[in-house]
């Protein structure tokens, strides 16, 4: 069941338009990620939603409610910023109290909501400590917890990780997922940071330019995307790109690359002989082979703990590849090794709009 709609939204602020036509439906209990680069319109987008922005046009529906111009008080949607602010004189308890006391809740009421959500955040221990002494992940715990003694029905969430440390964020990565398993609350949640939106989104809409270029699962984002720059945004390393060219040879279609050539894969109705495309291949799917492949040169190695990534050069073009660390191990700069791609591997896009070629 469709939980929100937002239909042709247009935010501008001056000659910059920050939404330009943005529309998306998020489903009931769903966990949904926006994730776009920075000035992509996701904090807009989240903003607009709770209430907080004027739209030029466009049509907010939540729980079969146009709430387009509704008051922000009342539309049951909790917003967690990207920079929250807690009361530093205040205890934890009272922190998390204090929405509800200013929307006039009974004392013994308060007292149940904040025990049940700081039991849920694991933070009740921290209860009746000021909120300067507790630690980072704890502060954030406590912003969360603000947001959701209001038992919102949609919690927006803009970037709540970003200014966490690399530990901290992964623990949280975690957390988010208990939670909304936990609650069962839709969840629309704003990153750049696409193993945040791989990892936590059943479904992700990849932003650009206050548009949605693409939504789908975390799956049909990586193994068949319908866009180039989703298909970018969505993986690491980064999914490579290079030119290609269709050729027929000994009656069969096939792909001309700077650094050789492929067969092509079953398909591709729509293309002819001397067309050009743009070829995407992951990183994950370029291995190293025996003979048939291409000649490459390993200008760099960096290794990440369990999988190293390797520099490549394959006659002028970079690409980057991924190694199991114990694979990688003999290998260094100024190696040449031979490296093997799968026609079914490839993505083809067209040169001009982005859009994949089946
Ligand atoms: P994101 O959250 O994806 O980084 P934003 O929604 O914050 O993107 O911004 C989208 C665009 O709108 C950007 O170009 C940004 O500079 C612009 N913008 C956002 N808020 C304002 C504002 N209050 N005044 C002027 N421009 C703004
Ligand atoms: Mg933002």
């Amino acid at each position: 069941m469709t939980e929100l709609t937002l239909t042709g939204l247009v935010k501008r602020y001056g000659r910059v338009t920050a939404l330009d036509g943005l529309s998306l439906e998020v489903r009931a209990g769903e966990f949904y990620c926006l994730l776009g680069p920075s000035a992509a319109g996701k904090t807009t987008t989240l903003r607009a939603i709770s209430g907080l922005e004027r739209l030029e046009a466009g049509r907010i529906e939540f729980a079969g409610r146009d709430i387009t111009a509704a008051p922000v008080q009342g539309r049951g949607i909790a917003m967690i910023f990207q920079t929250f602010a807690l009361y530093p004189h205040l205890t934890v308890r009272e922190n998390l109290a204090y929405p509800l006391r200013e929307a006039r809740l009974a004392a013994g009421e308060i007292k149940r909501r904040v025990d049940e959500v700081a039991e849920l955040l694991r933070i009740t221990h921290t209860l009746d400590h000021k909120t300067t002494t507790a630690s980072g992940g704890e502060q954030q715990r406590i912003a969360i917890g603000r947001a959701l003694v209001r038992q919102p029905k949609l919690l927006l969430l803009d970037e709540p990780l970003t200014n966490l440390d690399a530990k901290l964020r992964h623990d949280m990565r975690a957390e988010f997922k208990r939670l909304h398993r936990d609650l069962g609350t839709t969840m629309l949640y704003a990153t750049p940071d696409q193993l945040e939106a791989l990892t936590m989104g059943q479904r992700i809409a990849v932003m650009r330019d206050g548009r949605i270029v693409e939504v789908g699962t975390p799956h049909q984002l990586y193994a068949r995307p319908a866009d180039a720059y989703a298909a970018r945004m969505v993986g690491a390393p980064a999914i490579n790109f290079v030119p290609g060219r269709i050729l027929r040879r000994d009656g069969r279609d096939r792909l001309e690359l700077p650094f050789g050539e492929v067969a092509l894969a079953e398909g591709y109705a729509s293309l002819s002989v001397g067309d050009q495309v743009t070829v995407g291949v992951r990183p994950h799917d370029i291995t190293i082979g025996a003979a048939g492949g291409f000649r490459a040169a390993i200008q760099l190695t960096e290794p990440l703990g369990d999988i190293t990534v390797l520099d490549l050069d394959l006659g002028g073009e970079h690409l980057k590849m991924v190694l199991p660390e114990d694979r990688a191990q003999a290998l260094g700069p100024g190696q040449e090794i031979e490296v093997v791609i799968r026609p079914e591997d490839l993505h083809l896009f067209d040169r001009e709009t982005g859009r994949r070629i089946d």
